[in-house]
């Protein structure tokens, strides 16, 4: 246990519930082993405290907070400034402070994308096919645009819903440009086109383990180079990304872009590099994997 000081400063996260939380878990491992002098902490806030919360945290000086459910959207106009990331998902998960005051910004897009960088692809020539439209659906499309992806593919089960999320991003022409809305009956006849395919259903997810998105005929169908990514990170690997890699697909699993989210943050916090592997490997151990 690290020495809590009279110097000590404080960043956190917010959310309700906050209790689930990964977060401190990998920051105060990086933090112990950097040997700062700072301490994450969970901050359970209910909806309609936000503006109590900020304040407080301006009264005491807090360094910079993650925000989790169902605070992701609602901080927005509190902030004085938000990155593009952030404008193009809609939501903000990093806040810190500036001499102007809160500003905010979204890292799980570059989380996303930290693992399909390390590979050397020709990613405007990729065709993506994603697998649900809800929040984190939003963060892989902003990734995949940063990336320079030519064309993204959505796949969700409720055309009501895939045209709301189409309509959403109508503040990107960039970004419409870019996105192909289709109903999950065609997924056979998008898998064998399909370099990367990306699971943003909670479909697979413990305690549901036997279960996958996409059935194994269907993803039999997959290229033998094609990269297939779960942002699920329990099960790891998840029945999806098992019947992928039989198939010879390259597999990316959610903790990669849990553990790069929150390093991304921690750089904007501390203004240095962090330790990548210890934020990894006390994940891993907390989480038994
Ligand atoms: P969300 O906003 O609730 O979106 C879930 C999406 O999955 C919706 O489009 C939903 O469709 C679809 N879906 C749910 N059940 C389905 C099914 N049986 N068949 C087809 N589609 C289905 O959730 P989220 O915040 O995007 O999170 C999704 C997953 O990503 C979770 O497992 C979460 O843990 C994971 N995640 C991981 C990271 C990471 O860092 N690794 C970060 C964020 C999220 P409907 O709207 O039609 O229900």
């Amino acid at each position: 246990m690290q020495q809590i000081t009279g110097k000590t400063k404080l960043l956190g996260i917010i959310g309700d519930p906050v209790e689930h939380s990964l977060s401190p878990i990998m920051h105060n491992a990086a933090i112990a082993s950097l040997r700062l002098d700072y301490i994450y902490v969970p901050f359970p806030v209910k909806q309609g405290d936000l503006a109590t919360i900020l304040a407080g945290f301006n009264a005491f000086n807090l360094v910079g907070f993650s925000i989790t459910i169902p605070h992701k959207q609602a901080i927005i106009p509190l902030l004085t400034e938000i990155s593009d990331d952030a404008d193009n998902i809609g939501a903000v998960n990093t806040v810190w402070r500036t001499a102007s005051g809160w500003k905010g910004t979204n890292t799980d897009a570059e989380g996303f994308v930290a693992p399909l960088k390390a590979m050397s692809r020709d990613w405007s020539k990729t065709t993506p096919v994603i697998l649900g439209n809800g929040g984190a659906a939003r963060a892989v499309i902003a990734g995949l645009t940063n990336l320079g992806c030519q064309e993204i593919h959505i796949v969700g089960r409720d055309p009501n819903k895939l045209a709301r999320f189409y309509q959403s991003w109508s503040h990107s022409t960039k970004i419409t440009s870019l996105l192909k809305i289709h109903h999950w009956d065609n997924l056979s006849s998008l898998i064998p086109a399909a370099d990367l395919l990306v699971n943003t259903t909670p479909v697979g997810m413990s305690p549901h383990v036997d279960t996958s998105p996409v059935e194994e005929s269907l993803i039999q169908k997959l290229k033998p180079n094609a990269i297939a990514y779960d942002l699920i990170y329990t099960p790891n690997p998840t029945q999806f990304l098992q019947l992928a890699q039989a198939q010879g697909a390259i597999a990316i699993d959610g903790l990669e872009m849990l553990v790069q989210q929150g390093i991304a943050a921690l750089q904007i916090w501390l203004q240095q590099p962090v330790p990548v592997d210890v934020m990894r490997d006390s994940l891993k151990e907390y989480l038994g994997l």
